[in-house]
């Protein structure tokens, strides 16, 4: 018998053994591919990895798609080459537990949230590569606050949209250009079903314009514990231009937007009331779904008799709004035509008038001339309003002064609860095997707990550096098969290829930056003084390489040119072999680069970065922040746990800051970054380096982790708001 023929018999026994057919094997693959919970669970995603390590990754990890080509016969078989069973059988009953058992956290802490939820709305959520509704930090940091409510056992539900085209995909073409390609969704492998009623039918909402009427339907999505339903216009009885109103994200112009966040905020209030849920608390994550708020009035109105200015009153008093751009330029906003076209029916319902309406989208209520600022609508219809971070609350609290006149800057009610990112999503398997050897067992349900992160200071040094360098070598050889990937798709030479298979070496200071290329964020600042990088890049005994990756926004020309001489830097022989451009940043490549650097580095304006998240999830890992103190770093750099450049100042002219940031940096680099990690010991391990990795981990890791974050919103903005405790923010 060979030895398939051998498994095959193997199965069939193992199979009545333990009671499983092909058929329900295949059931059990599919229901762990149907919860993204599996996203979080290394032993789950090794298990999607071995049935076909190769089409895994060509699939984008996504396990519906792995699974369709399999039968239910051909994936019996290779489970059995493979002795999977068990493995299946001891995942899908985690996963089972975990649906119906209730959270310990939540027993002790969410109290009044009971039978009502908080509804999350959202434009975003980056929840896995494989699902492509998002753009960047603000999706990822929704997804990761859904996974942690969902750990957490925080009655939750998620509403934002389905876009089928999702953000772009970035190639650079052979001048180093940006270009985007949109590809549909393969919406059949999306772990997806019809929102069902409380009568199991599929619902459909419908909102009414002034030129027509908007339909869209409801996808259901389970994160965990966590429900995250998404509304898609792509539905019959649409105009050919409104079905395809959902199909990308920041695509289209302002009307676009609109009728997006038309769909969002109204659209998902009357989502909820048709899936027959009844939120105790809104939170609008950023202004974009702010018009839920109009919504949740005229149901009021309608359904419990109250005035307008009551249910007002006990709207504001139930919702929560984060707001997260430290510019004025970065909110949105719509001019008074628009604003009539799309909600003009419901103020009739809401029985104002448009100045009315007006008025609480604007600063000035009777200013003519000023726009409906999603923002302002935010602010004037939440109890608690918060920044995402202890910075970001300041600028926040100054740029938005001017609504609370008669107040002074530190009254303003804006607080701040600073981001954090989802642990188990982020920290490397590798990595969490060391902490699972030396944490205490039952560290990772209380990751917001300090105590249980100083155990790392007792890891012998040698074994964290090891397991450091066994994360740096994958990431260097993903950059590898990338970089040589993208050559071979511009056609260029063998040479090319092979050098780009060959390129960067483990031995050296290895620099990360990948993000948006926002202006604001400057990836080129490292590029300062070309002269200087060449110098220390090359230097015969201590040298350092640099792996870049990030999208521009399609409309964003400066940005691109950014991108464009980074990824053009690789024709000059100064940089070839030491610095990299990944194209088409996401989760992904996101997830290798902070598993595998040494460095995170971080260079926005300050204080415009108003919280960033890249550089959380490189914490957990053992990579160490070099950063401007701008955003979380602000608040989260002592001195001891990472490196920070400059001294937290800005000048009022850019060009000088600008000037100023770079040579702190050049300087930090050469003065700290570079001799610390060259400084070895007879073993050959940087001593000093390590201890600071390890300060970085005890000090920062639970206290950036988004169940943290969850555990203060609960605390500090649910509890209240589900309570109905007084509104103090008095603006009529
Ligand atoms: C975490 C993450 C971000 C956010 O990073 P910043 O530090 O805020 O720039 C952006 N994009 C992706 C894909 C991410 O995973």
């Amino acid at each position: 018998m060979s030895r398939t023929e051998l498994a095959i018999e193997a199965s069939s026994e193992l199979g009545i053994a333990t009671g499983l057919t092909a058929e329900t094997l295949f059931e059990k693959c599919n229901a762990l591919a149907r919860n993204i919970w599996w996203s979080w669970q290394p032993e789950v995603i090794n298990l999607f990895r071995d049935l076909d390590p190769i089409r895994w990754r060509q699939l984008d990890h996504n396990p519906i798609a792995l699974l369709s080509e399999f039968t239910p016969e051909r994936l019996e078989m290779r489970a059995a080459e493979l002795v999977l069973f068990s493995r299946i059988n001891h995942a899908y009953r985690r996963l089972k537990e975990y649906q119906t058992q209730r959270a310990a956290w939540a027993k002790t802490h969410t109290g009044v949230l009971g039978s009502k939820p908080v509804a999350y709305f959202s434009l975003e959520f980056g929840v896995h590569e494989s699902i492509p509704i998002y753009s960047g930090g603000l999706g990822v940091l929704s997804g990761d606050h859904i996974k942690s409510a969902s750990g957490l056992g925080v009655p939750l539900v998620a509403i934002g949209l389905f876009y089928d085209q999702g953000y772009f995909k970035q190639r650079l073409d052979e001048t180093g250009w940006q270009q985007e390609e949109y590809i549909d969704t393969k919406v059949e492998n999306l772990p997806m079903e019809p929102a069902r009623g409380p009568d199991g039918k599929p619902i459909s909402i419908e909102i009414a314009t002034r030129t027509g009427r908007l339909l869209a339907k409801v996808h259901l999505m389970r994160v965990g514990r966590v429900r995250l339903y998404l509304l898609d216009s792509d539905v019959k009885g649409n105009s050919p231009e409104d079905r395809e109103l959902t199909s990308r994200l920041y695509g289209g112009d302002n009307r676009t937007r609109i009728r997006q966040e038309l769909v969002a905020g109204v659209g998902g209030v009357r989502a909820l009331k048709a899936l027959g849920i009844s939120p105790g608390v809104y939170h609008l994550n950023e202004g974009h779904s702010a018009f839920a708020t109009l919504e949740a009035i005229r149901e009021r109105m309608k359904d419990d008799g109250m005035t307008f200015d009551d249910a007002l009153r006990d709207v504001a008093q139930h919702t929560v709004f984060t707001t997260h751009t430290p510019v004025p330029a970065g909110h949105d906003r719509f001019d008074g035509g628009l604003i009539e076209e799309h909600l003009g029916p419901l103020r009739d319902e809401l029985g104002i008038s448009f100045e009315q309406l007006m008025g609480l989208g604007r600063v000035e209520p009777k200013n003519d001339h000023e726009p409906f600022c999603m923002t302002v609508l935010g602010l004037k219809l939440s109890r608690r309003a918060n920044a995402v971070s202890g910075l970001h609350g300041h600028v926040s609290r100054r740029m938005w002064a001017h609504l609370w006149p008669w107040r002074v800057e530190e009254e303003i009610p804006i607080g701040h609860i600073t981001n954090g990112v989802h642990v188990p999503s982020w920290l490397a398997w590798q990595m969490q095997q060391l902490y699972d050897r030396h944490f205490a067992p039952d560290w990772f349900s209380r990751m917001g707990n300090p105590e249980v992160w100083q155990a790392i200071h007792d890891v012998d040094p040698g074994e964290l550096w090891e397991t450091h360098h066994t994360l740096k070598n994958l990431l260097l050889s993903f950059v590898r098969r990338r970089v040589s990937r993208q050559c071979r798709r511009r056609g260029e030479s063998e040479e090319a290829v092979e050098a780009a298979r060959n390129m960067l070496d483990p031995n050296i200071l290895t620099i990360g930056f990948a993000r948006r290329f926002a202006t604001y964020k400057r990836a080129d600042l490292i590029l300062h003084d070309l002269d200087l990088l060449d110098r220390i890049v090359n230097d015969p005994k201590r040298p350092m390489q640099i792996i870049f990756a990030g999208k521009a926004h399609p409309a964003d020309q400066p940005g691109k040119e950014l991108i464009k001489r980074i990824a053009n830097l690789r024709h000059d022989p100064r940089f070839a072999n030491r610095i990299a451009f990944i194209e088409d940043y996401d989760i992904n490549v996101c997830r290798h680069l902070i598993q595998g650097v040494d460095v995170w580095l971080n260079t926005p304006r300050r204080p415009l970065e108003a919280s960033g998240t890249s550089g959380q999830k490189a914490v957990l890992n053992g990579a160490l922040n070099l950063s401007i103190l701008d955003g979380w770093w602000a608040e989260g750099y002592d001195g001891y746990n990472g490196f920070a450049i400059g001294k937290g100042r800005s000048h009022v002219d850019w060009s000088i800051t600008d000037r100023r940031d770079a040579e702190y940096l050049m300087e930090t680099l050469q003065e700290e970054v570079i001799p610390l990690y060259y400084d070895r010991d007879i073993d050959g391990l940087p001593r000093y380096w390590i201890k600071r990795m390890m300060n970085s981990i005890s000090t920062l890791g639970w206290r950036f982790s988004s169940d943290r974050m969850v555990a203060d919103y609960v605390q500090h903005a649910y509890l209240p708001a589900a309570g109905g405790t007084s509104c103090d923010m008095n603006f009529r």
